[in-house]
């Protein structure tokens, strides 16, 4: 049967726009499942809404309850936040490190945590 069939799948993000991740792949392509759980291994959020982790990390940093109490510590050129720390030492205080926005979060740990 010479029926070509091309599915593109495409996840961009519903707040900035930014494209995400794409296939083009012949057949039935990549589901919409699937490429929800790649977007999420890329740092996303899948929901009704895809938001990619740039607009994670600001919308957090938005939220946060420290920079609303003391303002900002020094943010990365990437935008990620360096989080608090005590005056003892330069290390992230825990709750920093576990947050999204923080540049010593551990996104590889993340991505393990998420893969099937
Ligand atoms: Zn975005």
């Amino acid at each position: 049967m010479a029926i070509y069939r091309e599915v593109e799948t495409d996840v961009y993000c519903d707040v900035c726009g930014e494209h995400v991740i794409g296939w083009r792949s012949a057949g039935q392509g990549v589901s919409r499942s699937w490429a929800a759980y790649y977007a999420r291994k890329k740092g996303c959020t899948t929901g009704k809404r895809i938001v990619c982790k740039k607009c994670r990390i600001e919308q957090r940093k938005r939220q946060c309850s420290l920079i609303k109490r003391y303002g900002h510590p020094p943010i990365e050129k990437t935008g990620e936040c360096l989080g608090f720390s005590n005056e003892k030492d330069d290390e992230p205080i825990e709750k920093c490190k576990r947050c999204i926005a923080c540049s010593s979060f551990d996104w590889e740990e993340e991505r393990k945590r998420l893969s099937v």
